[in-house]
């Protein structure tokens, strides 16, 4: 039995007309690019947020929950394991956490080196479903953030999709941040070229994981199939 405070039931109606809120802009994004409705999966990034805000977003009908940090993750798995969660697993990996990743996740999105998938499948349990991996991709090309580059990606994308108990879906990638919407789109499309051209080669994708609380819109229009999005759902992280 779960207590809940006077606050926590505000807090939870907050984030309930924030989800429904980010919900209208999907929707109409995918109006207005003329997608179909439904198209784009929304990720609720919990990250730094406790767990009974988690809670409250899956009682407003929320079911994939993103997180960035494993150590503050695994406790907030096990905290909501009552509840039909699909975890997605979208921080930066270090090795020695991809087996508690691989027993955790249902997604990766941040996966950016041939190592760490070929751990990730080496440690998927049998008993669970294969693990959906997007590649992170460096669309932006700065030597900050974090990702394949365009160049190695058609080589590591064909090694991963040869992999056992992980399922090669799609590309991620984290532009840096502007607030310029035809720059954000900019980005997104190579991203999505990227896409079509690994398709092209005969791998079998569908997923474009891209657009955050700032930049959906754009995202959803250049064919964003995921939205990881964080302080438009639960505000500001402290
Ligand atoms: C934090 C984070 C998000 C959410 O960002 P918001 O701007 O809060 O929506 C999305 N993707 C990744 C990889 C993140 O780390």
């Amino acid at each position: 039995m779960v207590r809940t405070t006077m606050n926590e039931n505000r807090e939870a109606s907050r984030i309930g007309a924030r989800i429904e809120a980010v919900r209208r802009r999907i929707r109409e994004a995918e109006r207005s690019s003329a997608r179909p409705p439904g198209s784009v999966r929304l990720i609720a990034v919990g990250k730094t947020q406790p767990a009974h805000r988690l809670r409250a977003a899956w009682a407003a009908g929320q079911r994939d929950f993103g997180e960035s940090y494993l150590q503050e993750a695994l406790p907030k798995i096990a905290a909501l394991a009552d509840l039909d969660i699909t975890w997605h697993f979208i921080g930066p990996i270090q090795s020695n956490k991809t087996r508690a990743i691989a027993e955790h996740f249902d997604w990766v999105h941040s996966v950016a080196r041939l190592k760490i998938a070929r751990r990730l499948s080496e440690q998927r349990p049998a008993a669970l479903a294969p693990l959906n991996l997007c590649l992170q991709v460096n669309v932006s090309g700065e030597a900050t953030k974090s990702g394949a580059s365009l160049s190695e990606l058609p080589e590591l994308a064909a090694q991963v999709a040869q992999l056992p108990t992980v399922h090669l879906r799609g590309l991620m990638a984290i532009p840096a941040a502007c607030t310029d919407p035809s720059q954000q789109r900019a980005s997104f499309q190579r991203l999505r070229e990227a896409l079509d051209s690994l398709r092209r080669n005969g791998l079998q994708l569908d997923a474009l994981s891209m657009g955050m609380s700032d930049d959906l819109e754009a995202a959803v229009a250049e064919g964003a199939t995921l939205v990881r999005i964080g302080t438009a759902i639960f505000g500001p992280r402290p």
